[in-house]
């Protein structure tokens, strides 16, 4: 899958929050979908993957980057490709993208919050 145009590492990104995040002892291929995924299995392991960042104490700040850095794969933050996507459709134009720390976060706060809530795990009722 080609890289979008607006994928790119923002000015002001820091890293430390990886060192605290709860995937770090975790199977990276649960984050990631192998190539023509579909259906059940895919359902199943993004929602293996929202578990795991549920209980992460840096989930904002994963989720913050992603969608600054318009990350193209992956789970992020508790945020598929597809949840990502969908931020990205409310967004006007390239020059109101969210490139600041925490701008991210602030514009897919109601995303975020339900990314890991219990219907998107899997949980509910
Ligand atoms: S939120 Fe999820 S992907 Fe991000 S650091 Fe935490 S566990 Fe890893």
């Amino acid at each position: 899958m080609p890289q979008h145009p607006l994928s790119q590492i923002p000015d002001d990104v820091v890293w430390d929050w990886q060192e605290r995040g709860a995937c770090r002892t975790a199977d990276p291929d649960v984050f990631f979908h192998p190539q023509n995924e579909r259906g059940m299995a895919r359902l199943r392991r993004d929602r293996a993957a929202k578990a795991v960042c549920a209980g992460c104490s840096v989930r904002i700040q994963c989720a913050d980057y992603a969608i600054r850095s318009r990350e193209p794969y992956g789970v992020w933050g508790g945020l598929t490709e597809e949840e990502r996507e969908a931020v990205y459709q409310h967004i006007a134009s390239a020059a109101s993208f969210p490139r600041k720390r925490g701008e991210g976060a602030l514009i897919a706060a109601d995303v975020i919050a339900k990314a890991v809530s219990p219907s998107a795990l899997g949980q509910a009722g």
